[in-house]
């Protein structure tokens, strides 16, 4: 999953001590729960905007010296498709969006977005051309309204609501006590792993960027919240280069490419209907998730 450190209290705190002066790269970091490991450094050139197509090659990457995490990983997500990253837990599937996202960089290889090696130009430049969706976004003690309003700080009332439309927020909202301008975080209103999964996305809409990171939340949603935001990523990633980091292999029959990573490797790729041809670890995987489906719907359909 793509968290670690800060723990939340701090953040908030930070948060509200520079609102405004906060760059948009450490707000998404505040979004993550990440800490970049690699600092600004002025005067590197900016990222120059283009269709966003991603490029790794060739990755070796480690966290720790003698552990190796990611070995010799190359992939190719051409302009406005979608690649899927599956693979069991600590395979590296987060890694990878770490790396894109400058938290770090590779030990070996290169990574280009629109041709330009990121190693080379400015994190903050990078990460605003990336919209990340994580699987348990952060909520900030504030209104719904701000809390969308992350994605992209001066955002209007109108791109605020008519995000939250988009990622099916906005019936929801009108439910709540105040409407948008209900308290959320730890001292407002509870709310769900799949609605904070769809805040993320509306950040996303909100912020537009050519580039997307989807990190699929582990934890079972009930599958209607898992069908809504499966078609919610269906709509925000159309015309986006996007990565997803899979857990449901349902949500991700229709990706343009799939890659199996096995302890930092990729062992295989391809479409959905020629992983399932080859009868390896991805025909493995889909197997076991039919059957729990099936388990599943068995076990709703005796206890109604
Ligand atoms: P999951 O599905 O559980 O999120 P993943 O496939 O995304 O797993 P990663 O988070 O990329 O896996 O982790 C790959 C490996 O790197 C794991 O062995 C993990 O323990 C290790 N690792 C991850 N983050 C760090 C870190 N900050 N420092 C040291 N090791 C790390």
């Amino acid at each position: 999953a793509l968290q670690v450190c800060l723990p939340l209290n701090a953040l908030g705190f930070v948060y509200r001590e520079a609102r405004d002066a906060w760059v948009n790269a450490e707000r998404l970091f505040a979004l993550l729960r990440e800490r970049p490991d690699i600092p600004e450094t002025p005067g590197l050139p900016r990222l120059r905007a283009g269709p966003g197509e991603v490029v790794f090659e060739h990755i070796d990457f480690q966290y720790e010296p003698g552990r190796p995490v990611l070995s010799d990983v190359s992939f190719h997500i051409p302009h406005g498709t979608t690649l899927a990253v599956v693979g069991r837990s600590g395979s590296g599937k987060s890694t990878l969006a770490r790396l894109l996202l400058r938290i770090y960089d590779p030990d070996r290889g290169r990574i280009l977005i629109d041709g330009q090696d990121t190693r080379q130009l400015s994190p903050d430049s990078v990460r605003r051309a990336i919209g990340v969706v994580p699987q348990d976004a952060a909520l900030f003690n504030d209104t719904i309204s701000n809390n969308i309003a992350y994605g992209r700080i001066g955002a209007t009332t109108q791109e605020i609501i008519a995000a939250s439309k988009s990622a099916h927020l906005h019936d929801l909202i009108e439910l709540l006590p105040e409407q948008y301008d209900t308290a959320v975080g730890e001292r407002g209103v509870k709310i769900s792993g799949g609605e904070k999964q769809r805040i993320a996305i509306a950040r996303a809409i909100l912020k537009n960027p050519p580039i997307l990171i989807f990190d699929e939340a582990t934890s079972a949603l009930d599958l209607d919240s898992e069908h809504a935001i499966a078609q919610e990523l269906d709509r925000l990633s159309r015309n986006r280069t996007t990565l997803i980091i899979a857990h449901r292999l349902s949500t991700i029959v229709n990706a343009h490419a799939i890659i199996v990573m096995e302890r930092g490797r990729i062992v295989e790729r391809g479409t959905h209907a020629e992983l399932l041809r080859r009868k390896g670890l991805y025909a493995r995987l889909w197997l076991l998730q039919q059957r729990q489906d099936q388990d599943l719907a068995r076990h709703g359909a005796s206890s109604s």
